[in-house]
């Protein structure tokens, strides 16, 4: 598997950004790897980095985008934060990955069974964590199928609010980064959501 270079980076289109994670998720489920060197990569990428795809995702120790998209050094920029949440800084991360970087896709990935947003439906109040979680809450509001139990109880309920709050994700990333706004619109880059699926290791993205 080749190193990303200024050449392979600036050849590809955001289309085929998202088929290279779709490949190399699909590697990772069927536990094939690439072949890739890592310590030559280490010397590849020495003198720069040219890596295809932005990725914010949970800090959960399941979720490593390197490992599930099977990808290696110099290919992501990981963006990982509980609960995918999204914040100025993050964006000004997303801006330099995109604008500045030149990465052909952001995804922003969810995941089943996230602690993050178990929490956030339970409306766990705990030091710094409260602020983080109220991130989730807007998620939780625009909620409006399930009637009861809506709590970290109820699987239907997380699952329903986890994809909701991709979706805003997006929502905002659009709406707050007229940089990253601009990029997409041009079809420089495509922003899409994901859920990976920590039972199956299968990521599906929102098409
Ligand atoms: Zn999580």
């Amino acid at each position: 598997m080749h190193t990303q270079s200024k050449e392979t980076q600036s050849s590809l289109t955001p289309a085929a950004a998202l088929q290279i994670l779709k490949d190399g998720n699909q590697r990772f489920v069927n536990n094939l790897k690439a072949n890739r060197n890592l310590l030559q990569q280490v010397n590849e990428t020495s003198a720069g980095q040219f890596p295809f795809a932005t990725i914010l995702s949970c800090i959960d120790s399941r979720t490593s985008a390197e490992l599930i998209f099977d990808q290696g050094l110099g290919d992501i920029f990981s963006i990982r934060i509980a609960g995918n949440i999204l914040n100025e800084d993050i964006l000004g991360s997303m801006e330099f990955a995109t604008k500045v970087v030149g990465t052909k896709i952001i995804v922003v990935l969810g995941h089943t069974k996230c602690g993050a947003i178990v929490g956030a439906c339970n409306h766990v109040e705990m030091g710094n964590l409260t602020t983080l979680l109220n991130k989730i809450q807007p998620a939780i509001v625009e909620e409006k199928t399930i009637t009861e139990n809506r709590d970290g109880k109820n699987s239907a309920f997380v699952n329903r609010v986890t994809d909701i709050h991709v979706r805003l994700t997006i929502d905002r990333i659009r709406r707050e980064s007229p940089i990253v706004a601009e990029l997409e619109q041009q079809g420089d880059i495509k922003i899409i959501g994901g859920l990976y699926d920590v039972e199956t290791g299968f990521v599906s993205f929102f098409e």
